[in-house]
């Protein structure tokens, strides 16, 4: 992924996760070059993904 505020390029599992620091329970990826917050979205991105593909899919087969 890469970091919304500095721009650098990093594995998401190289970013640290649950820094304690996040109100509410840390749920982003903190890039480990600026410790900027990044929403981790990959997976509901994946998720939404394929929601769409299962829509798209099954619109498919009917038509
Ligand atoms: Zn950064
Ligand atoms: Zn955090």
């Amino acid at each position: 992924m890469i970091c919304g505020f500095c721009g650098f390029e990093f594995d998401e599992s190289d970013g640290k996760h649950g820094c304690g620091g996040c109100s509410g329970g840390c749920h982003n990826v903190h890039c480990p070059r600026c410790n900027y917050k990044n929403p981790a979205e990959s997976g509901v991105a994946k998720k939404i993904r394929g929601i769409f593909e299962k829509y798209t899919q099954h619109k498919g087969e009917e038509g």
